[in-house]
């Protein structure tokens, strides 16, 4: 007697998949006709789908889940087998999500359903729901699906769920059509390209991390355009996204965390973007040199910061040493000048405050 041949869960969940595609379009006899096309044995495939069905409509709903009504956003969950909306109803085994006839499909445990998208929500988006502590927090999160995946669509059982992102939902090479006019236009019509922007990353939370380098790019020229709390957070994601794609040292990795640092700094938070352009700095002296014009600009805007900080004198010698470093290695570069009229701007301030400090000392004894 042959050994019984031993069956993967994907090779199980495909046939039971089929059959199930067979009866939704009316065909007679549709385990028959699948065994038959596949070559398994009807007895075999007869007892898939009875465990297939049995688990689709008793997954036991988790007991801390309760009563609760749940239900998914309005026309987000679409039947794989006919296409159409799935709507919810309350059967014998509770809550279910079913089709309309002439579709045949397993009815879906809803509870179980709304779990599992729950978890994408949260695997994605999880600041968009506001209790994480909670124990129904998957449940809570299914409420919030549609604010970031465009379609749902539900095959055999209720973990068997395709998502259509929205960005993903057009053809890649339009989103990098949108990319490279957004990048024409991000100095002459900014509000253009902003908006193009925001239509690549919709549906993105920027609390994630990109899996496309076109997200990561689409993000970094967003946060170039934006100021404050807005630009920090796309800044932050594109250079996360981006060590993550292509390692930390990479080119527009480097780029993004410039961005990041100089949204910090322009947001006042001096304590992290003194951390990030030195960093920066460090990484650039090992891919570009220790010497290179870029290491040097960066060091001297690190030194800019410092003084924001307050360290007026150990900024100032910092930059006078950046200088002197800058215009030997580079001799008749214009950036020499820029850094001196900072630097000059720095022992104005210094010579600007000094009287005032012992103006108001002298004023406080008279
Ligand atoms: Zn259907």
């Amino acid at each position: 007697m042959a050994k019984p041949r031993k069956y993967t869960s994907d090779v199980i969940a495909d046939a039971v998949r089929q059959v199930e595609a067979a009866r939704a379009t009316g065909r007679r006899g549709p385990i028959s006709t699948v065994a038959r096309e596949l070559q398994l044995d009807r007895r075999l495939l007869q007892t898939w789908v009875t465990k297939a069905r049995a688990r689709a409509t008793t997954a036991v709903p988790r007991a801390d889940v309760g009563d609760d009504l749940v239900v998914l956003p309005d026309g987000l969950l679409h039947c794989l087998f006919c296409q159409q909306p799935m709507t919810a109803a309350f059967t014998a085994v509770g809550l279910v999500y079913d089709c309309p006839p002439p579709c045949r499909r397993p009815p879906l445990n809803a509870v179980a359903v709304a779990e599992a998208v729950g978890q994408v929500v949260l695997q994605h988006a999880a600041r968009l729901v506001p209790a994480l502590t909670h124990p129904k927090r998957a449940v809570i999160a299914a409420v919030h699906a549609h604010r970031l995946i465009a379609r749902i669509t539900a095959g055999g059982h209720p973990t068997d769920l395709r998502i259509t992102w929205p960005a993903t939902a057009r053809p890649r090479h339009a989103l990098t059509e949108e990319l490279r006019l957004a990048r024409q236009l991000a100095t002459t019509e900014p509000a253009r390209a902003h908006r193009l922007l925001q239509s690549i990353l919709a549906g993105v939370d920027p609390a994630a991390t990109a899996i496309s380098t076109l997200h990561a790019e689409a993000a970094h020229l967003l946060a170039t355009l934006l100021h404050g709390i807005a630009a920090i957070r796309w800044a932050d994601y594109a250079h996360r996204s981006l060590t993550h794609l292509q390692g930390p040292t990479a080119p527009p990795t480097l780029t993004a965390a410039h961005t990041l640092a100089t949204a910090h700094r322009q947001a006042g938070h001096h304590q992290r973007a003194y951390r990030l352009y030195g960093q920066l700095a460090d990484h650039l002296a090992v891919t570009v040199g220790p010497d290179a014009h870029q290491t040097l600009a960066v060091r001297a805007t690190s030194a800019l910061v410092l003084h924001d900080l307050g360290h007026h004198d150990a900024a100032r010698t910092l930059l006078a040493d950046i200088i002197s470093r800058h215009r030997r290695v580079h001799p008749g570069h214009p950036a020499t000048a820029r850094m001196t009229d900072h630097l000059d701007r720095l022992r104005h301030q210094q010579t600007a405050s000094s009287p005032a400090l012992v103006g108001s000392v002298l004023g406080g004894r008279a």
